[in-house]
């Protein structure tokens, strides 16, 4: 599946508190406004965000099992605490459990079992390490590759819906099969990726050690990893690049993806995933192809069977003994993301549940914490919002009728899905045992994987979510057009139906906003009212849209992230411009929903200030370093901070409300707007 359009990413490093298990499931009365958390000695017109987040971030230090700790993490960590009392409840042999509580239930027993699963070692792993060592010749990697689907070997494989045909449901095969999270990190000379990449080699040599490997051996076969994957990574399109949809759509033939990497022995593996017959596919990256046929050329047998025996020890290192946990979290939780200590086990297997099974634990919790009422209202406010948007759009003074019209068709086409599937996922055919963690894991991958290529040639399924009921997060998706928010996102302190108006239209509202201006910002502009890549701009209004973007990439890019680097405007444009948009749209919705009643001031604040500090409070964050590097690379979003100055930064209303004077940091002298 392609990059979807978040609200945010958050970075679950899985891991416990000491206090853990005196927690329970929290009765939330977290208000979505709290002026406990503002920090008033910090003038609003200087640095809007210190002055919402300021006494959120000094008391809420980042816990040691996280990589950063924000108004959504929390959130989400509570809903672990929920969804580990649904886990536990189902987890009992009681033989009155439904299928649904059963599945999910066995999944957390067996990922719980660490005695089992200690006793285990390695030994999960050996049926795939003798399929490896049994290779005989080059000729024979596509096999082993099949086999191990989603180990990230050499590259990406999947069904999509066709970029320029949305109603059909196609294969594809994209870049990939690095251990590190970009192309950048193998490439880029500063110091710290440097001492990353040293890192890497350290853990790369570290698994092969635990494997069994004698350390000179182990630390040759981490050099040739290093090697091979440096070379897929300088063949690999960069992320900017990525975000232009006619960059990643060459759709071909068999035969050309076939002669693009003639090494790779592609109807062995086509057959060996199920599509034996497919005639013509996606190919995002036909140059990635090509460099990596050049590879397979190159590099020997030996060389491969050391890429493979990594790749499948490091997708399986998290479930496996506690020596494989430990060295997985030593890089991929502390070196690169900053985190002090593992997650708990049981947030760990609450994770994974939500991973292989999320829409059956996916129902248990929304029977228990999302009712008819809140998604009503939920429902409400996105209609109010898609009103604002079509009013803005109508109002808009730089673009033609032409292309207003074909932006109208396409907001009165988007889908709205609030909370959870109509029609759940059915698991009936993933078997799932009580004593086969690893067993479990590798059924589930194979099951999802297999479920994603059984769509093709299929009609598109619009009903489906790409997100589990339980996420703190939302997205739109072009192609489908619409915008999803699952319940674990409709709950307080982000969404409150008691609170006053305007904090939740600054929060949630916003939000709805963000998402809907998704379908209208750099990138998701270029798609159409039923999701195909088709250009329905005037040459002129494209180019005005565009020149009102680059006013906010040239915003973004001057902000710093940490140390000298600075924000990729490039990167979180669309990201950016969604989040400006929807406090915009939010905003005209608050006002209009509130037309004509008298909204008195409330704990000091107006009810504008209180708009304002609602969508600041969203974003309340602290963050590690080592995330803050990382998310300078991969991450599309800009810094919370960032995601809240350079909003409001750009708004005349909120200049108004707190009455900042003219040439303050919040009141740029060249405001930029898109949407
Ligand atoms: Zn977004």
């Amino acid at each position: 599946m392609r990059d979807f359009h978040l609200l945010a990413i958050l970075f679950v490093v899985i891991v416990p508190l000491a206090a853990a298990f005196s927690q329970t499931a929290p009765a939330n009365h977290q208000p979505v406004l709290d002026v406990t958390s503002m920090d008033t000695t910090v003038n609003p017109c200087t640095d809007f965000y210190t002055y919402s987040c300021g006494g959120w971030m000094k008391k809420n230090p980042i816990p040691p099992d996280q990589t950063s700790w924000g108004v959504y993490s929390k959130l989400e960590d509570e809903n672990k605490l929920i969804l580990r009392e649904i886990l536990e409840s189902a987890a009992t042999t009681d033989p009155g459990r439904d299928t649904v509580k059963e599945k999910i239930g066995d999944y957390y027993a067996a990922c719980m079992d660490e005695k089992a699963i200690d006793a285990a070692g390695s030994r999960p792993l050996k049926a795939d390490l003798d399929r490896i060592e049994r290779l005989g010749s080059k000729r024979g990697i596509a096999e082993v590759a099949a086999a191990m689907i989603s180990d990230n070997v050499l590259f990406d494989f999947r069904s999509d819906q066709d970029y320029k045909d949305s109603t059909q449901v196609i294969a594809e095969a994209d870049q990939g099969g690095l251990g590190l999270p970009d192309r950048d990190f193998y490439l880029k000379t500063d110091a710290k990726l440097v001492e990353l990449r040293k890192a890497y080699l350290a853990q790369v040599r570290k698994m092969f050690e635990l494997l069994g490997d004698k350390p000179g051996v182990a630390a040759a076969e981490a050099r040739t990893v290093m090697r091979i994957e440096t070379a897929l990574a300088k063949a690999s399109l960069t992320r900017v690049e990525r975000r232009d949809p006619k960059k990643v759509y060459h759709k071909m033939t068999r035969q050309a993806l076939v002669a693009l990497s003639p090494t790779f022995h592609w109807n062995e593996y086509l057959a060996k995933v199920g599509l034996p017959s497919v005639r013509a596919l996606n190919v995002a990256t036909p140059e990635f192809f090509k460099a990596m046929n050049a590879e397979l050329e190159k590099e020997d047998l030996g060389s491969w069977k050391a890429y493979l025996r990594w790749h499948l020890v490091h997708a399986d290192a998290p479930y496996l003994s506690p020596a494989f946990v430990n060295a997985d979290f030593d890089f991929y939780g502390k070196a690169l993301r900053g985190a002090e200590e593992l997650e708990p086990r049981w947030k760990r297997c609450v994770g994974y549940v939500d991973n292989d099974l999320g829409e059956a634990l996916g129902q248990a919790y929304v029977e228990r914490s999302f009712s008819p009422e809140a998604k009503q209202r939920a429902q409400k406010m996105v209609k109010e919002i898609e009103g604002a948007m079509q009013r803005d759009m109508e109002s808009l003074p730089w673009m033609s009728p032409t292309t207003k019209q074909h932006a109208l068709e396409k907001l009165h086409a988007v889908a709205n899905k609030i909370g959870y599937p109509d029609k759940w996922r059915d698991y009936s055919a993933l078997a799932i045992a009580r004593d086969d963690e690893m067993g479990n894991v590798l059924r589930a991958r194979a099951f999802e994987f297999h479920r994603q290529l059984a769509k093709i040639g299929k009609p598109v399924d619009r009903g489906e979510w790409q997100m589990t009921p339980p996420t703190v997060n939302a997205y739109y998706d072009p192609q489908k057009n619409d915008i999803n928010f699952p319940a674990g996102t409709l709950q307080p302190p982000v969404f409150d139906p008691n609170s006053d108006a305007a904090p939740n239209y600054g929060d949630t509202g916003g939000t709805i906003g963000h998402e809907l201006t998704h379908g209208f910002d750099d990138e998701g502009r270029q798609f159409d009212a039923q999701g195909n890549l088709r250009d329905w701009w005037t040459p002129e209004d494209a180019k005005k849209f565009e020149q009102r973007a680059s006013c906010i990439s040239g915003q973004y890019s001057q902000y710093v992230i940490v140390d000298d680097i600075k924000i990729n405007g490039k990167l979180t444009l669309g990201e950016d411009v969604a989040d400006l948009g929807g406090v915009i749209l939010a905003y005209m919705a608050w006002r209009a929903e509130t037309k004509g009643q008298k909204l008195e001031p409330i704990e000091g604040l107006t009810p504008e200030q209180r708009f304002f500090i609602g969508y600041g409070q969203s974003w309340c964050t602290n963050t590690r370093d080592e995330t803050k590097r990382l998310r300078a690379t991969v991450d599309p979003h800009s810094l919370e901070k960032y995601r809240t100055n350079g909003v409001v930064s750009n708004m005349p209303e909120f200049q108004e409300a707190f009455h900042c004077k003219a040439g303050t940091p919040m009141v740029r002298e060249n405001r930029c707007r898109v949407w």
